[in-house]
């Protein structure tokens, strides 16, 4: 129940298995899954850390989006180099005490010194590294959507793959999902071609010729899931700081992700009614985590394979 990403992707791994899967969805044009800019990145947040296991899923992601490329004969999958712009002195600071550190070992990482480079003013300095990829989410989703819903009367199991709206679920309503909004543009910068991704904490990602996206927000108070001014002004003035241009907005975006304090995701049979399981959480990360997740998931319930104890709800259940 729901074809997300999460659905998507667990319908995948369970016919690999050979499971026979049907699916129920809204079909809303603004879930999370509709809006997402579907990035992977091996260096995440304002504290620069590198990505939780990030080369160990970045290579089942890579590994599971390129199983659908060549069965399908599409490119989901691109990848990049990413410009990171420190915003302020202490991140210059971090970078270099966690370069010392080795913890960005084996990334390719070059220094970029204060100033400016490629008409993109670094005050503080940053750094370029690769190992970025995009997903395409909107397309992978329409791919796996299976073409006839014959219906799940009969069903061994039903999965709940409806993102933060698992929470309004009796049974799931007990799941740690902390919904954060993320609202998204899309752009035009005229005169600016870049071939990278460029981010001060707000990105700006290309998408073809003078065409960008730029995100995304990250709020947890504001539950309605409709565009605002606010969210729209953030964005422009993060992105205008990075390339002091024009940037003319061709569309704005929003949606609820289904988020987690942990940021990790959720998945696992519930501890009474065991014909029910639920496969949400993904937050920020599902392009990456998702993979990885689905791939237990589908092992576990048709196999009864246990899953990792940092995504297994059990540890969440209290009565
Ligand atoms: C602005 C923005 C930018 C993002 N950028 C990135 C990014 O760069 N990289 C990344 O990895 N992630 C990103 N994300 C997060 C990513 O979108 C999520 O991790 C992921 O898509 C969540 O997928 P999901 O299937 O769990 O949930 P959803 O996408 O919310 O899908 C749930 C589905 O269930 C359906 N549904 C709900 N209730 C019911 C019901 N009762 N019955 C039937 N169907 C139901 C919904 O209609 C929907 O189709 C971004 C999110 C936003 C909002």
């Amino acid at each position: 129940m729901g074809f997300g990403l999460a659905g998507a992707l667990l319908a995948w791994e369970l016919q690999k298995l050979n499971v026979l899967v049907t699916s129920d969805d809204l079909n809303e044009s603004e879930t999370s899954s509709r809006v997402a800019a579907g990035m992977i990145t091996p260096i995440t947040g304002r504290r620069l850390k590198p990505t939780w296991r990030g080369s160990e899923l970045t290579q089942i992601a890579r590994a599971t989006y390129s199983e659908v490329e060549t069965k399908f004969g599409v490119k989901l999958w691109h990848e990049w180099t990413l410009r990171r712009v420190f915003r302020e002195e202490i991140m210059r600071t971090w970078f270099h005490e966690r370069l010392a550190h080795g913890e960005y070992e084996p990334m390719q990482i070059t220094d970029i010194a204060p100033g400016t480079h490629d008409g993109v003013g670094y005050p503080f300095g940053g750094f370029e590294h690769g190992g970025v990829a995009t997903v395409d989410i909107p397309s992978f989703v329409d791919l796996m959507k299976p073409k006839e819903n014959s219906g799940s009367a009969d069903a061994d199991v039903t999965v709940t793959c409806t993102g933060y709206r698992a929470l309004s679920s009796a049974l799931w309503s007990w799941l740690p999902i902390e919904p954060s909004k993320g609202e998204i543009l899309d752009v035009t910068i005229p005169g600016l071609f870049l071939d990278h991704v460029l981010t001060n904490g707000t990105w700006i990602l290309p998408v073809g010729g003078d065409k960008y996206r730029i995100g995304a927000t990250h709020d947890w108070d504001d539950q309605d899931p409709q565009p605002t001014v606010r969210g729209r002004e953030k964005l422009l003035e993060a992105a205008t700081q990075l390339v002091h241009r024009e940037i003319i907005v061709t569309g704005h975006r929003a949606a609820l992700r289904p988020s987690t304090k942990f940021k990790r995701p959720l998945v696992g049979r519930h501890p009474i009614d065991t014909a029910q399981a639920v496969f949400t959480g993904l937050g920020t990360k599902g392009a990456l985590q998702g993979p990885w997740a689905a791939r237990q998931l589908a092992r576990h319930l048709a196999f009864g394979e246990p899953l990792d104890t940092e995504i297994d709800i059990q540890r969440w259940w209290k009565s």
